[in-house]
């Protein structure tokens, strides 16, 4: 078991090598391999997470986006996702074979655990605060996703709507919409699956996004996702705000989306300028009169614990050498622009573990 070292009694620091937060792809990926060389759970590290159950965000994901719909899942690293069936919902077959997983290797994820906060201990260590107690690291695997975090843009007039204002985070499936007159605003993945499956429910949909969608003809093989990653590497690299990985790739082109266009369901109209109480409006004049406005405007990172540690740069990222923060070298963050998929995610996981490797055994880290 893990040692307790600073303080005394309840308020004891549990002494470990690392503390992995979050449970999603990107945390037990970076489990998996620190067990797999050598690192015993409890005794030399802790994942921590304050979801209820298995599954990261996908625990969480609407019923009606089957697994069918979703993009393509990578399985975790030493087991296959084997005959999931497509027709069943992501958040079930994630979930199951999350749990699974944790058990197979014994990672033993601690929950519902929430990291308050990071900040900097005594002897080097970090502090990793929960209202179950604190853990003294001499690393830190964070890897908390973007779920928690919605997006809401602002624009003028919004707190004027009569209507329903909802997130994609709070969207259970079309059926409450029927006979709604719908604003789906976002050019991303999750606006266009939530217009596809509005339109045979609600009375009218309009679909409203900043940028004219991007949408990607043909298979997206390895040397295209390697450029789109290239893309959000470089701004982390230079301390900037990571956009998502699938905002660089473009919307693929597959038979849902084309028979969308062809329909009209994905007639994209540019973002409107105000939200008035009965709809939205543009500066022309033009307006959709409008009962729900639905923000499919995406998610930023959870890192709000890491606030202590003063990782931010001016332009408001996070620098990262790989995953390693370039501010403190005992912090590495998964999932996080770049690594922002299940593949990447996967891929952080291996590089992060193999980094810790070094630091903790005092050898010199990979520039
Ligand atoms: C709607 C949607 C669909 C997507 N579809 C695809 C797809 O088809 N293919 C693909 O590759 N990617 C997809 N993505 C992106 C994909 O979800 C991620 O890249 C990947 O699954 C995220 O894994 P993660 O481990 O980084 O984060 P998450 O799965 O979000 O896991 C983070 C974990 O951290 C925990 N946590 C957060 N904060 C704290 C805290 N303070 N204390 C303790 N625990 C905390 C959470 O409970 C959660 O379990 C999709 C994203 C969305 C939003």
């Amino acid at each position: 078991m893990c040692r307790f070292v600073l303080g005394t009694g309840v308020n004891a620091a549990r002494e470990v090598e690392a503390v992995v937060i979050g449970a999603g792809q990107a945390g037990l990926s970076a489990a998996y391999h620190l067990r797999r060389t050598g690192f015993e759970p409890d005794r030399d590290f802790v994942v921590l997470d304050h979801s209820p159950g298995p599954g990261g965000a996908w625990q969480f994901r609407w019923p009606s986006l089957t697994f069918g719909k979703v993009h393509g899942m990578h399985a975790l690293p030493g087991m296959e996702l084997t005959d999931a069936d497509p027709a069943r919902p992501s958040s079930e077959v994630v979930r199951e074979y999350f749990d699974r997983y944790e058990r197979a290797f014994g990672l033993r994820v601690r929950r519902p655990v929430d990291v308050r906060a990071v900040r900097e201990g005594s002897g080097g260590r970090l502090l990793v605060e929960t209202p179950d107690g604190t853990w003294a690291a001499r690393a830190l695997i964070n890897a908390t996703g973007t779920w928690d975090r919605p997006f809401w843009p602002r624009y003028p007039g919004q707190e004027s709507f009569r209507g329903r204002q909802l997130h994609t985070a709070q969207y259970t499936g079309p059926e409450e919409f029927a006979g709604r007159r719908v604003v789906v605003v976002g050019g991303g993945a999750s606006g266009t699956q939530h217009l596809l499956e509005l339109a045979p429910y609600a009375a009218t949909t309009t679909w409203v996004t900043r940028r004219p969608p991007v949408f990607r003809e043909g298979p997206f093989d390895e040397g295209a996702g390697r450029a789109a990653v290239a893309l959000v590497e470089e701004r982390v690299r230079q301390g900037l705000p990571p956009r998502s990985v699938v905002s660089v790739t473009g919307l693929p082109l597959n038979d849902a989306i084309r028979q969308g266009l062809a329909d009209g369901v994905l007639d994209r109209q540019p973002m409107f300028d105000r939200v008035v109480p009965d709809g939205v409006e543009w500066r022309d004049g033009r307006k959709v009169a409008a009962d729900v406005i639905l923000w499919a405007t995406g998610f930023r990172a959870a890192l709000d614990h890491l606030a202590p540690l003063g990782l931010r740069e001016p332009g408001g990222g996070i620098r990262l050498e790989g995953t390693r923060a370039v501010a403190d070298p005992r912090v590495h963050l998964l999932g996080y622009g770049p690594s922002a998929s299940t593949i990447g995610a996967n891929r952080a996981g291996r590089a992060a573990v193999r980094d810790i490797r070094r630091l903790l055994a005092g050898e010199p880290l990979a520039a």
